[in-house]
């Protein structure tokens, strides 16, 4: 038997929905793409939502859209996926990391002012795994230096923070729809924004840099093709109607590992925090403190043996190679990243896992990690 890491929850509803697009002469830049980004603006609470090809091209585009080029800093964590960090250096802006907490997981708030340089143009923060632990404190930073806020929220539809939505927090906000997320569009993206101007910008920067009145063939500004297709905007707008479904699903199937779990000394489980809705990205677990990196990966090749797929989200981002040469990082720069990373282990995780599979991935987790005796 396999266990996979991540499925995607596809039903007989979103089939039609794309089935109905392909019978349609409008493929692209169709009704779809306008329904969607309605529903997106609804869902969420903010004014303008732009549908792009992934959340990488949106990212990227809040970035260009705010100015953000050569000479600037962004501040951002090291322990993310590395688009976060892509879409920083492809403006040719500088990242600057600050170390997260340990218990959030998320870039730790005490820590944010004293990497604040007269270069920093914006900070650029991720709720990881879903968590929006902290995102509060941030945006006071943020707005106390006066500096820009982009939202990588990419891992954390659904979630919310004192009632406030992730996808809020910031000037410009991301959210993507691979199929490992919450939603799938298959690829794809969603820019949000309350700012008329930002939201036409990235609409044009989408679309061959096209303004909205030159026509097909006028091209105002240097600009790409980010587009997203009403086949996918088809997908999304099912997907998204189902989000609550998709939540419940995830937090019962994370309250089955939190239980199964519990009687591991020393297992560290993602903890909610007060206020915290958390909408669930990935279900990780750390091994205790005494374990090495090496420990980390024999757990992970065992299970891997056994017939279950699992991950480690996520290698810091400051010593991947080509990262770590152009900027010069080394290991020890960021201590709390480093440690949480190399003990932490993604277990199978989807809104369909049966019970019974969480139950053996957890017998066979128990079994390896009572072998390991570091
Ligand atoms: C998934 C993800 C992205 C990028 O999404 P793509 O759609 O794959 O480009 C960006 N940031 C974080 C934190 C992510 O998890």
């Amino acid at each position: 038997m396999r266990v996979y890491l991540s499925r995607p929850d596809i039903t007989e509803k979103e089939i039609n929905a794309v089935t109905e697009v392909l019978r349609s002469p409008n493929l692209s830049l169709g009704p779809r793409l306008d329904e969607f980004e309605q529903a997106f603006c609804e869902y969420i609470g903010r004014k303008h939502a732009i549908a792009v090809n992934s959340g990488t091209s949106g990212l990227f585009l809040c970035l260009k859209a705010l100015g953000i080029g050569p000479g600037d800093e962004v501040i951002t964590t090291p322990f993310t996926f590395i688009a976060t960090v892509n879409c920083i250096m492809m403006t040719g802006a500088k990242p600057v990391f600050v170390d997260i907490n340990e218990r959030t997981l998320n870039i730790d708030p005490d820590k944010i002012e004293s990497a604040i340089t007269e270069n920093t143009k914006a900070i650029m923060p991720v709720e990881v795994f879903g968590n929006p632990a902290d995102f509060d404190r941030i945006e006071v930073v943020a707005k106390k230096h006066n500096i820009l806020f982009i939202e990588d929220c990419c891992e954390a539809l659904g979630s919310a923070l004192n009632g406030k939505k992730a996808g809020t927090f910031g000037q410009m906000s991301v959210f993507a729809f691979y199929p490992n997320k919450q939603m799938t569009t298959g690829e794809g993206g969603m820019i949000l924004t309350d700012d008329k101007h930002l939201a036409e910008l990235c609409a044009s920067y989408r679309n061959q840099g096209r303004g909205s009145h030159s026509g097909w063939l006028g091209h105002e500004r240097l600009g790409y093709n980010f587009r997203l297709s009403d086949i996918n905007c088809a997908l999304g707008i099912v997907q998204l109607s189902r989000i609550e479904e998709f939540k419940a699903k995830r937090q019962q199937v994370a309250g089955w590992y939190q239980q199964m779990l519990a009687d591991i000394s020393d297992l560290t489980i993602l903890q909610t925090e007060d206020g915290c809705d958390m909408s669930w990205f990935v279900f990780v677990i750390r091994l205790p403190k005494k374990f090495t990196r090496e420990h980390r990966d024999n757990v992970l090749g065992q299970l891997r043996e056994r017939g279950i797929q699992a991950s480690n989200y996520f290698p810091p981002v400051h010593l991947q190679p080509f990262i770590a040469e152009q900027f010069g990082f080394e290991k020890g720069d960021f201590p709390i990243t480093e440690s949480v990373s190399s003990r932490t282990i993604a277990l199978p995780f989807y809104n369909n896992l049966p019970r019974d599979q969480v139950d053996l991935v957890c017998r066979q987790l128990k079994e390896i990690i009572s072998k390991i005796t570091p």
